[in-house]
């Protein structure tokens, strides 16, 4: 009788803060990189809270029930599970997008990719006529999560988009945020290889956008544990060199795209010069290449034609 007293006295006494602090300590310990804001987007989305809300409850205490799970929480994040795959969930472009370990965790860098397509559509929107105005069509080559198309679909309202992923799983889940979004009658999900699905579609689309896999074997032992031991390989192996996937696709999409459309492809640093080359092997007008905000090469542009000849 004494022990438990005790022992609910103890669990009583985990409030908010205290809670934060231990976790912030323990992760750190192991390795883990961002502790506190790790710490704090696990318990915050523990407890239905905002990261801001948990400011204002530094003093609650957590219930058995919620010390448990957190607990559960926190021993996953210690061997480096990423924190999007435990909480099931993750931002991007300021929408809450459902992810699982089979597909991978949007990134901020994808965002620039977004942002582009966004004003390369803009620009064509209000360049055409309204009596030229077909539907807008955009492919999202290697949906994933469905990321780029259901940011696109929610940012373009005269867009029709199609989804392709080779992963069965990935396309549920992507389907899954089509709905939950209310986007799914504007986004045609097809399963197959790369632009496959799509090979009949000449001369069809305005932009194809793709977060391939791009990642070079020599890379992988570098990259963080969280990414190469948690994220689905499918996702991020692009070959010996990267390029895999992303030649094939810029040989693909040349005959698909209309002759203003574009192809905008996120890229490893490195690989900008044979992007270039292979663009041009293909017949496109023109190749353009943005950085990410850490500074790194990380979106390549490539216009069918030649805007400005
Ligand atoms: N940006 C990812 C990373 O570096 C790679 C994503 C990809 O291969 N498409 O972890």
């Amino acid at each position: 009788m004494k022990k438990q007293v005790q022992s609910s006295q103890r669990s009583e006494s985990w409030t908010v803060l205290r809670l934060i602090r231990w976790t912030t300590k323990y992760l750190t310990e192991k390795g883990v990189k961002k502790a506190r804001l790790d710490a704090e987007v696990l318990l915050a989305d523990l407890l239905g809270l905002t990261r801001v809300d948990l400011y204002l409850n530094y003093d609650r205490p957590l219930i058995p029930s919620e010390l448990a799970a957190f607990k559960e929480r926190v021993r996953r994040r210690a061997v480096f599970e990423p924190v999007a795959y435990i909480t099931g969930h993750k931002e991007f472009y300021s929408l809450d997008l459902k992810v699982t370990p089979e597909v991978l965790i949007p990134r901020p860098e994808t965002e620039l990719l977004v942002e582009e397509a966004l004003k390369i559509a803009q620009k064509r929107l209000t360049e055409t006529e309204d009596s030229e105005m077909e539907p807008f069509r955009v492919v999202d080559l290697g949906t994933g999560s469905g990321a780029i198309a259901i940011t696109l679909a929610c940012h373009l309202q005269q867009a029709v988009i199609w989804a392709l992923d080779i992963s069965k799983s990935a396309l549920n889940v992507a389907r899954s945020n089509a709905e939950q979004h209310d986007l799914n009658a504007r986004i045609n999900f097809m399963q197959g290889d790369l632009l496959d699905p799509l090979k009949d579609q000449i001369d069809c689309f305005d932009l194809i956008a793709a977060n391939l896999p791009y990642v070079p074997w020599s890379a992988f032992d570098g990259m963080d544990p969280d990414v190469k031991d948690f994220e689905p390989r499918l996702a991020l192996d692009g070959g010996e060199d990267g390029l895999d996937l992303i030649k094939k696709a810029i040989a693909q999409a040349a005959p698909l795209l209309k002759s203003k459309g574009a192809l905008l492809l996120e890229i490893w640093p490195t690989q900008v010069s044979r992007i270039r080359e292979a663009g041009e092997a293909f017949g496109y007008g023109q190749v353009n290449v943005c950085k990410d905000l850490a500074g790194h090469y990380r979106l390549a542009i490539l216009m069918k034609n030649n805007p400005g000849g």
